[in-house]
């Protein structure tokens, strides 16, 4: 089925960007051409210029060999020296500099086999994946060589392969996911060839990394306006049921009347409306209702969904595992997708909002709150911002910067404190009169204050106090 989801805009082309190349990186490129070599600026820089993006790269190819790229630069790095890259050091800025390549035989679907180098730019052009990353540009000359119809593809808005498709992609199985990585972060169709390439090839995508699939995926989440629009691109081409096939489980499921979208479109939406620049909180908004489907029951012509957040917690964990997210990010997405179902109404004491400080942890608060508005707003039935979570993110913050407790540190005291006072060896104890304490001052601040809490001790687990 044809994605409805995300649209087509085009982007911006100017070539006259070309000419704001900051001398320092023209510099590199006429110091290899004083020397009697062919250097061009080349790949995602040219490209990201072209369209009026302000952080671009520098990238240059030249078929200078990394020996005589070294010997031509003060400051340089052996950055990739087995790829032929070398990383010009200067003052505003690193170039890296590659000499020109041929790639060989595509053994595990993701490295070439060995890198052979080429003696012509447009050799090494013909090796690059999509039209628009395969443009070339001489600055010394003010020459744009497009061997392939890039800047007519950029301008009409299309990621298409260079040669091939089928072929392009066999070789390796990266590219298709690059294909929709790049279509969702510019808003591109891919076309008709190159797409329908996709599901002819997923048998070698299977053979790609899951750490570069990983790092794909989430590059999209950071540079892509609307992920959907590539999450949505990944189903149709079969790619979401290689790597997150629970996803697709929300596919057409209804929800209730607080919901516009079935769960996959108001996960792909609620991804949409977290904030790009947490790409892992965009992560955790697509996630966050994965459980739903095998949660859902209609009770009383009621749909519910009870206790998602924990399925789709343990769904999410595998999901992350396969593709190879660090403990740490695994741990904080199912955090944030596990408390995501917080409630709050205003009639909350003091004490239950900063017992939710304490079970969603102080650092977490501001990613959950984007998390949940990410959620509000994929509803598709909200307009405008959740008055009610405003309300609660106020009263968070004054408790916060009243410089409150809200765990066992934050205590007047500690748990040397405790085994002196209890006369205790370490021991679990410790930890529980500690947590006792927290309680109380959770309850109350008041009683935040070393003696008050020493005496709370004494007459909770003092001699003849009784209760342990
Ligand atoms: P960005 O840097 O924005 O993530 P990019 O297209 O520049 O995107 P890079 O990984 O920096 O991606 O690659 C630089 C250039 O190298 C690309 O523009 C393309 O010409 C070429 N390239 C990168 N990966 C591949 C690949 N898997 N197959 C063929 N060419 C590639
Ligand atoms: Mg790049």
């Amino acid at each position: 089925m044809k994605s409805k989801l995300g649209k087509k805009s085009k982007c911006r082309f100017d070539r006259a960007n070309l000419k704001k190349i900051p001398a320092e990186a023209r510099a590199v490129v006429a110091a290899l051409r004083a020397a009697g070599k062919k250097a061009y600026f080349v790949g995602g820089g040219v490209r990201d210029l072209l369209a009026g993006l302000k952080a671009v790269d520098f990238d240059v190819a030249t078929d200078a060999r990394p020996e005589e790229v070294r010997g031509l630069f003060r400051r340089t790095a052996p950055t990739g020296i087995k790829h032929g890259t070398v990383t010009v050091l200067g003052s505003r800025g690193n170039y890296e500099v590659t000499t020109f390549r041929r790639d060989g035989k595509y053994g595990d679907a993701r490295h070439p086999d060995d890198v052979t180098y080429a003696r012509t730019v447009e050799e090494d052009l013909s090796r690059r994946d999509f039209t628009f990353n395969a443009l070339a540009y001489d600055p010394v000359d003010d020459k744009l060589i497009d061997l392939f119809g890039g800047v007519d593809d950029f301008k009409r808005g299309v990621v298409r392969a260079v040669g091939a498709a089928v072929e392009r992609f066999s070789e390796d199985g990266l590219r298709p996911l690059r294909a929709v990585r790049l279509a969702a972060r510019f808003e591109f169709e891919i076309e008709a060839e190159t797409l329908n390439a996709i599901p002819k090839v997923l048998e070698r995508v299977r053979m790609v990394a899951a750490e570069r699939v990983r790092d794909e995926f989430m590059k999209m989440q950071a540079a892509a306006p609307k992920p959907s629009y590539g999450v949505d691109l990944m189903r149709e081409t079969g790619l979401l049921d290689l790597y997150i096939p629970e996803l697709l489980e929300g596919y057409g499921v209804t929800q209730n009347e607080f919901h516009a979208y079935d769960v996959y479109t108001h996960s792909l939406y609620s991804c949409d409306a977290a904030p790009a620049e947490k790409p892992l909180v965009r992560l955790a908004a697509l996630l966050h209702d994965v459980g739903k489907p095998r949660t859902r029951v209609v009770r009383d012509g009621r749909v519910t969904f009870y206790n998602h957040q924990a399925v789709s917690r343990r769904m999410a964990r595998h999901i992350l595992d396969r593709l190879r997210f660090s403990k740490k990010e695994r741990d904080h997405v199912l955090h944030l997708i596990y408390y995501h179902m917080f409630g709050y109404t205003p009639s909350w004491t003091d004490a239950a909002v900063r017992r939710l400080i304490r079970k969603v942890g102080r650092e977490n608060i501001a990613d959950l709150f984007d998390l949940r508005i990410a959620d509000w707003f994929g509803n598709g039935t909200n307009y405008g911002f959740p008055g009610y979570l405003r309300a609660l993110e106020r009263r968070i913050n004054e408790a916060i910067a009243r410089e409150e407790a809200f765990t066992e540190k934050d205590l007047a005291l500690d748990g040397r404190d405790v085994m002196a006072a209890l006369e205790i060896p370490p021991g679990p104890k410790v930890g529980e009169a500690l947590s006792y304490l927290l309680e109380r001052v959770l309850e109350d601040q008041s009683l935040n204050d070393r003696e008050r809490l020493l005496g709370l001790l004494r007459e909770k687990f003092g001699p003849g106090a009784g209760g342990e």
